[in-house]
């Protein structure tokens, strides 16, 4: 599979192992249980080349295919999918300013967000609705040659910390999804009220919380995607966005059967090593089976995306597969360490938080099925 990538990316997936291995995973126990986010951002990540991984050249990215940043992503997930995913949304949001921004806006903020200076967040989730995206009730007001933003946020990653907001409002509700556009707006602008984070399963290093718009002034040119595109513009990514997070459970299961087989190599009972168990190498077999057709699954619909091809029903497929056998397959690697497993001296427990936050992400396991099931049901319209 690695084949397929190029010399460069094949160094980029080099660089994000080493700095999954030597800053997040001496961290990631910490910054969990500390709730607390990396002191420095993530300038460090930045440094790494972490940012812009799918930006052209031109405009100081590393150009890689899609495929080739979910390896990258992978390697972070084996340290923490928490960490991994601030990431992710933040190359997400500088790929749509490359694709749908103007070359103003292109000026204005990938230079702060190559750096790590300036970290991005997606705004789409409101505390009435998540699943049914489309139904945005954060409204903009056309005021002058600016807009007014009103309404509330909730769920979005990084909000404890971000600089950048693409917020999706409402310009019209008579025109439903139409009627939705996208703007950038500062998080130090007046009106932008950032909430307290949450308290969740796992993931605090995610930062995760509402913000709330109280007559938040944004002036034109911060408009990416006008009405009629801003939905349009939410749901571009979604099926890589899927890939991805298949890609991500991925890495944590691999983790998890690592740590486990070390672990069951070392630990004895009735006089043998754990591992001896045939019991125990079974539930671990059993893992390795789930993670080998997970990263199959999310690598067959990043090839897919790669080459221009539909991707919606093998990334559908690929997340609700990979998210299941992460939950699972991470608690049966804790199994197989006995009460151990359960402390936060290994990673797995945070891994299965992450598992879990997994199913809810870029549209739930039932939205998966949604997808599927439409698919499924078009011969018998
Ligand atoms: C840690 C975390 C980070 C997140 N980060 C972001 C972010 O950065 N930006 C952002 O915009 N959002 C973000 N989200 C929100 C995420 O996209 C939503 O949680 C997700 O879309 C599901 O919405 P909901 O939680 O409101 O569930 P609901 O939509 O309220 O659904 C509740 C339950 O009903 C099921 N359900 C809903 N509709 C159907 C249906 N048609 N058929 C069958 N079952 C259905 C759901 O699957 C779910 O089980 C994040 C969520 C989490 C947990």
């Amino acid at each position: 599979m690695d084949s397929a990538l190029s010399p460069s990316e094949q160094r980029m997936i080099a660089a994000a192992a080493d700095f999954a291995a030597n800053t997040i995973t001496p961290n990631a126990a910490r910054w969990e249980l500390e709730r607390t986010m990396p002191d420095n951002g993530i300038r460090p990540a930045a440094k790494a080349g972490l940012t812009g991984m799918l930006l052209d050249e031109s405009l100081g990215g590393q150009g890689m295919s899609k495929a080739g940043m979910a390896r990258a992503m992978e390697q972070l997930s084996m340290a923490d999918m928490g960490y991994a995913f601030v990431m992710i949304v933040h190359n997400n949001f500088m790929n749509a300013i490359a694709d749908g921004g103007t070359d103003a806006q292109r000026q204005r903020y990938l230079p702060d967000m190559l750096s790590g200076e300036c970290l991005g967040a997606f705004l789409l989730t409101e505390p009435q609705s998540g699943s049914d995206a489309a139904n945005v009730t954060t409204t903009a007001r056309k005021d002058g040659d600016g807009w007014i933003l009103n309404g509330a946020k909730a769920w979005i990653t990084s909000a404890a910390t971000a600089d950048l907001l693409s917020v999706y409002a409402q310009t019209d509700a008579s025109r439903g999804w139409r009627g939705i556009a996208t703007f950038m707006v500062e998080a130090h602008l007046p009106g932008v009220i950032r909430e307290t984070p949450y308290s969740t399963m796992g993931a605090h290093v995610m930062g995760t919380g509402g913000f709330r718009f109280e007559n938040c002034r944004v002036s034109d040119d911060t408009m990416l995607y006008a009405p009629g595109d801003g939905f349009k513009g939410a749901m571009a990514g979604i099926d890589l966005a899927r890939a991805n997070v298949a890609a991500m459970c991925s890495g944590m299961m691999a983790n998890s059967l690592e740590v486990a087989l070390a672990y069951a190599a070392e630990r004895r009972a009735f006089g043998q090593r754990i591992l001896d168990f045939q019991g125990v190498q079974w539930q671990l077999a059993d893992v390795a089976t789930d993670l080998h057709a997970s990263h199959l699954m999310a690598y067959a619909a990043l090839a897919a995306i790669d080459a221009g091809q539909p991707a919606a029903i093998p990334a559908a497929h690929a997340k609700k597969f990979a998210t299941r056998a992460a939950l699972a397959g991470i608690a049966q690697c804790m199994q197989a360490m006995g009460a151990d497993g359960y402390k936060h001296d290994f990673p797995l427990a945070r891994h299965l938080a992450c598992a879990k936050m997994a199913q809810y992400i870029d549209g739930s396991t039932e939205i998966q099925n949604v997808v599927i099931s439409r698919d499924l049901l078009r011969p018998f319209d």
